[in-house]
């Protein structure tokens, strides 16, 4: 089979030093513009470099009707030039210019003589374009963005696109370069969307959707949800959907044993619970045990809001692998986690027969050497870990269920890795984040998906208020008083990316004041402790030792004290919304009221009075989630951007979510007749797949 790119394609996969006037030097700044730092920058990233806004030139006055303080295009003869006298060289460059209705002063600061005077010949009519404003009464135009002759108007676009760039390169030199690579558009590229299709979205074809964004004929054209703007944006994301369609048939295909069992774990471990499951713990159960039956790979995604109960489901799951003989392995996304799950896990396991071990970094020596060996030798059933699973020694007799915790903090290579660790390993992944159904789509492709959507019963709302962060001495009272109850309070000093170490100081010094204030009943836990010590901590707390712990945001996932019940959160105006809800939901566990203190920096902008407003409202998070969409965008939800998995380049989820579930039906459609794209449009979406860098699909295509 073809894994070849298509010829047609080359010139758009060329570097961009192939352009004219791009050297070694402009070709960093694009590198670094375009997010291509470590491979070269090519043609096609360009071409999907698109603009954030306009000039409208089509503001074209006389001079006498020109509004001051706007952008204006206007044709004026030069008068004369007023260089700055040789006694202050730094003074403005003047020219004057005028029409038949009024004069036009046209001012450059540090502007070299010879080169304005080639620019304005005196005697000519030249076209200018920029601010136009009044200055002791005379019309003024500082700096034109364009200055053209007759021939430069015929080609003046009316509607101007304006990038982002990046420091060092010139808006000039990006629309230049931006033109050569639409120029390299090849004339016949093959159309891989159904036809009928585009006709009823009115959409062109790729190539000229992309000279309609960046060559606009109206602002409307550059809107993201233009006819031109949609049509790549669905592009991008049927490229998106055929590859994890590929990648999940071809997961499908290599997946060929079920493991079914009759139960008799599983009720051991549910008669050993102190509660009952809910119902919907129960309904993903039922589906889960169904999809562990079949003879296809499960991939499953459980949502639930923090303190739905997954863990209790993840380990019923786990105990239906372990019955028909095999094994399970349960990750987690930070040490603590993995300890906690452990704890929460093995005893349960443990009244059902269920051999369990522990793996982290911190696991070493012989009892490490043990575990090991005993993974191997299949007589541990069920391993607890952190991503230290993934480490080449660790191997399974036969893993037959891989359940990662938290999954959108591991990156799609490592969910594969642990896959790789067994033969056709089933997957069912956690998320305390509920995603919005449209990101599932985006992340997971067709995964299924079971949500616990209500939570534990005796769950009682947690109280929620928003104190600006100078009424800081009412709150130190406030936790006093709850502290002098026997409550439990966690105190949360948020931690910002760009200075860890002077939000640590932060942290520490809060931990140093409260600690003067409250003695040995507050502790302090950070992500730069060292494991034992955060974990002594955690138990401290966990066990009332300490009442009061400070901590960074090293508590966001998971950690469960039922007993906790007031969260105080400094400058929550950092913090995401999900990120805020996350952290909330640490306390209102146990039966008890609590309360959720909300502090913040004022004024608060628009968004982060928004975000506020809607946790106060609101303990939904499905509801959360998607407004935590509305307001920061697809990358914050997931917290992609921090973590550097690529997202879109020209969909926007919030603005072209709908055109997402098109496109993986169309996905799915097609491969249901085309499995190995060898159809006439199949061979058209093969360079789809290039295009949007999904060409590594096309590779298991080949594999089969
Ligand atoms: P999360 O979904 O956030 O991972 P956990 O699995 O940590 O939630 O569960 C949160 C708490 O709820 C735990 O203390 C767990 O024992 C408890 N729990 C789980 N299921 C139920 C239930 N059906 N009834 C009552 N408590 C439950
Ligand atoms: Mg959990």
């Amino acid at each position: 089979m073809r894994v070849m790119r298509p010829p047609t394609l080359n010139p758009l996969f060329a570097s961009l030093s192939t352009l004219p006037g791009i050297g070694p030097r402009l070709e960093k700044l694009y590198a670094r513009l375009l997010g291509r730092e470590s491979e070269k920058p090519r043609v096609v990233d360009l071409l999907f470099h698109f603009p954030t806004g306009f000039v409208d030139r089509r503001n074209q006055p006389k001079l006498s009707e020109i509004r001051p303080d706007t952008v204006v295009t206007v044709a004026v003869t030069v008068n004369r030039h007023r260089p700055p006298p040789p006694h202050r060289p730094r003074a403005p460059y003047n020219i004057d210019t005028f029409d038949d209705t009024n004069t036009l002063t046209i001012t450059y600061f540090n502007a070299r003589r010879d080169y304005l005077e080639k620019l304005f010949p005196v005697g000519e009519t030249r076209y200018v374009s920029g601010l136009a404003t009044l200055y002791d009464g005379h019309l003024q135009m500082a700096h034109p963005d364009r200055v053209v002759d007759e021939a430069g108007f015929a080609n003046l676009p009316l509607i101007d696109p304006v990038y982002p760039l990046t420091e060092g390169l010139h808006s000039g030199q990006l629309h230049r370069a931006i033109e050569a690579a639409l120029n390299r558009l090849p004339k016949s590229l093959p159309e891989w969307q159904d036809k009928a299709w585009l006709e009823r979205n009115a959409f062109a074809s790729f190539a000229e959707s992309l000279r309609r964004v960046h060559r606009p004929q109206s602002p409307d054209d550059i809107k993201p949800e233009s006819g031109p703007w949609s049509r790549l944006a669905y592009d991008e994301l049927l490229a998106g959907q055929l590859a994890l369609a590929l990648l999940r048939a071809h997961q499908r295909i290599r997946a060929g044993r079920g493991s079914a069992a009759e139960g008799r774990l599983r009720a051991r471990i549910i008669t050993a619970l102190p509660y009952a499951l809910t119902p919907s713990q129960q309904q993903a159960v039922t589906e889960i045990v169904a999809d562990l039956a079949q003879p296809t790979r499960m991939l499953r995604l459980l949502q639930g809001d923090v303190g739905s109960g997954k863990t209790v489901v993840a380990l019923l799951a786990a105990a239906q692998v372990i019955e028909a003989g095999r094994q399970a392995a349960f990750m987690a996304p930070t040490e603590i986690l993995a300890r906690q799950h452990f704890s929460t896990v093995a005893p349960l396991a443990g009244r059902a027969g269920i051999r369990a071990a522990l793996l982290t970094g911190r696991e070493r020596g012989r009892e490490r050497d043990e575990t090991l060996t005993a993974l191997a030798a299949g007589t541990i059933d069920l391993i607890v870990g952190t991503h230290a699973l993934f480490q080449e020694e660790v191997s399974f007799r036969d893993l037959a269920l891989a359940i990662v915790d938290e999954q959108h903090r591991f990156g799609v290579h490592q969910r594969l890795a642990l896959a790789h660790k067994g033969e056709a390993v089933d997957l069912l992944v956690l998320t305390a984040t509920p995603i919005p159904r449209t990101l599932v789509l985006t992340y997971f492709g067709d995964m299924d998906v079971s949500a616990l959507r209500e939570k534990p019963a005796g769950r009682q709302k947690v109280d929620t208020r928003a104190v600006p962060l100078d009424r800081l001495n009412e709150v130190i009272e406030a936790v006093a008083r709850a502290l002098d109850e026997g409550r439990r309070v966690y105190w949360v000093c948020p931690l910002v990316e760009e200075s860890e170490l002077v939000d640590l100081a932060a942290a520490e010094e809060r931990f140093g004041a409260l600690k003067k204030r409250f003695g040995d009943r507050v502790d302090l836990v950070h992500g730069r402790m060292r494991g034992a010590d955060k974990d002594r901590a955690m138990a401290r707390f966990a066990a009332g030792e300490a009442r009061l712990l400070v901590a960074t945001t090293v508590i966001e996932v998971g950690v469960d004290v039922p007993e906790a019940s007031v969260m105080v959160i400094e400058h929550a105006e950092r913090f995401g919304l999900a990120q805020l809800h996350q952290l909330r939901g640490r306390v209102g566990r146990g039966a008890e009221q609590s309360t959720c203190l909300l502090l913040y920096k004022a004024p608060l902008g628009e968004t982060a009075k928004a975000r506020l407003a809607i946790l106060r409202e609101t303990d939904d998070g499905f509801r959360i989630a998607e407004e935590d969409l509305r307001l920061r965008g697809e990358g914050d939800v997931l917290g992609t951007r921090q973590s550097g998995e690529p997202g879109f380049r020209i969909a926007r989820l919030e603005l072209h979510g709908k055109l997402l579930s098109a496109a993986r039906d169309d996905a799915a459609f097609v491969l249901s007749r085309d499995p190995k794209l060898s159809s006439l449009r199949g061979e058209a979406l093969r360079h789809l797949l290039y295009l949007f860098s999904r060409d590594e699909a096309i590779r298991l295509l080949a594999a089969g």
